[in-house]
């Protein structure tokens, strides 16, 4: 017979992949968490895992199937709420800790969701328009049972985009028969998105930013800014912090690193990208010969802000900047945490860096239910606030306990998903 209190295979410590890593994250709050660490457990289990099979028709008419996946990890603070990512490889582990990560930043910014997150492994490079959107439209089909306005909101996420919501909203609607708005957040401004969604993950990484470069003494302007991952996330955080005075001298993407060390035009550089498809061959720049040359780039303030892992043993001690700001999500193991720690360098971490894109995110859900939209500088006004007292709370707690930031913020978003966890009870 089983044994019962057996842990299911793909939720054992994968040390090497994202769900390792964020098992080893919650392993070190731990301690912090007092009589709820009894409720622990919880956070090492997703709830709900759903793999599908997406099959479309080509172009030339033949068939190709694609695995997606969609991971409500926590729904004890709310619905399930996290993006969608469209990427050749990603895979359950990763989807699984893109989910958990969810469920701990919507707690630490308060915001009233749990976590969740979903994916296709494919390269939507390979794919033309129309089979773009069936495979996206097949995959809001196949998860549409465990989605919706109340249950779990999808968003955008790496290669993923208003269209591509857009997409999933319209197909989720015409499946139940009327507008489900609130189905998805991300949407373009014409179908019930929110003004200043798109820029909100990158504004947050920037107010954070600027909030632990002054606890630090770190002037932004002349400062130093390197952006690895020039799409939503890290072009937007580059255009704020250029047009704050910072320098972005180094950026890289998948197929190259620039660098400029008088500062590179972050807007005519995101042009160029729209053109190009990359900032490789950006006119005034350098390209690094290897990739691996980035992480030695001169600079004050790093900004991760394309996949999971970048940071990791085998760079962590190049890196030059005395501040990093987790655009990405789960761009730095826990070795690497610890390398950094030693040698003084700050780390924001993901949970609350990055989390102005969900916050923004449930202003545009509220916005949704009521059918009554806000001005841009409402929503940002809004998300400045929130933000700033989350990262205040969070630097609070770090210099009282004596720990990292990543450490703080798992303390406060740990805490109350496992005091609703409590609250709530074991159903039956
Ligand atoms: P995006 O698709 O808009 O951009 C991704 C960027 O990363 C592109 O410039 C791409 O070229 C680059 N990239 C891909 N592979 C790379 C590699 N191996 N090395 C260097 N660069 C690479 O995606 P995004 O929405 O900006 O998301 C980036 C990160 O931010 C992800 O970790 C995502 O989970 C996180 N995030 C996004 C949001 C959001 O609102 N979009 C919110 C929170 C966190």
């Amino acid at each position: 017979m089983a044994n019962p209190h057996e842990i299911p295979s793909y939720l054992k410590h994968d040390a090497l992949g994202p769900w390792g890593v964020y098992l080893e994250q919650i392993d070190r709050v731990t301690p912090y968490l007092g009589n709820l660490a009894r409720w622990v457990e919880t956070l090492k289990r997703p709830k709900r895992v759903l793999i599908v099979d997406v099959p479309i028709e080509r172009d030339d008419g033949s068939i190709a199937h694609f695995e997606g996946y969609r991971v409500q990890h926590n729904t004890s603070r709310g619905p399930g709420k996290g993006g969608v990512r469209f990427h050749q490889d990603v895979t359950l582990s990763e989807v699984m800790a893109l989910s958990a990560w969810m469920t701990v930043k919507n707690a630490a910014v308060n915001v009233p969701y749990g976590g969740a997150k979903g994916g296709i492994r494919v390269d939507p490079k390979t794919l033309s328009q129309g089979e773009l959107q069936r495979m996206t439209r097949r995959y809001t089909s196949e998860i549409n049972i465990i989605i919706g306005p109340n249950k779990d909101i999808p968003a955008p996420d790496v290669n993923t985009n208003e269209q591509i919501m857009a997409w999933m909203m319209d197909t989720y609607s015409m499946n139940q028969g009327s507008t489900a708005s609130g189905v998805v957040t991300g949407k373009p401004i014409s179908l019930g998105g929110s003004l200043g969604r798109h820029e909100a993950t990158g504004r947050g990484v920037f107010v954070v930013g600027c909030e632990a470069a002054s606890r630090i003494g770190m002037d932004i302007k002349g400062a130093r800014l390197a952006v690895q991952g020039f799409g939503n996330v890290g072009a937007v955080a580059a255009r704020l912090f250029s047009e704050a005075g910072a320098r972005v001298v180094a950026v890289q993407d998948h197929a190259g690193t620039i660098t400029r060390p008088a500062g590179l035009n972050v807007m005519a550089l995101q042009a160029h990208v729209a053109v190009h498809g990359s900032v490789t061959g950006f006119p005034g720049s350098e390209e690094l010969a290897a990739r691996d040359q980035f992480w030695g780039v001169e600079c004050d303030i790093l900004v991760p802000a394309a996949l999971e892992q970048q940071i990791n043993e085998s760079n962590a001690n190049r890196i030059q900047a005395k501040l990093i700001l987790e655009g990405a999500n789960g761009p730095t193991t826990p070795a690497a945490d610890d390398m950094l720690r030693d040698r003084g360098v700050l780390v924001v971490p993901d949970v609350i860096a990055n989390a102005g894109g969900v916050t923004v995110s449930y202003f545009e859900w509220v916005q949704d239910f009521s059918s009554y939209f806000w001005t841009e500088d409402e929503i940002n006004l809004r998300l400045t606030r929130i933000m700033r007292e989350a990262f205040a709370s969070v630097w609070q707690l770090a210099e009282e306990k004596k720990v990292s930031l990543r450490t703080a913020a798992f303390i406060v978003g740990c805490t109350r998903v496992l005091q609703a966890r409590e609250m709530r009870g074991l159903y039956p």
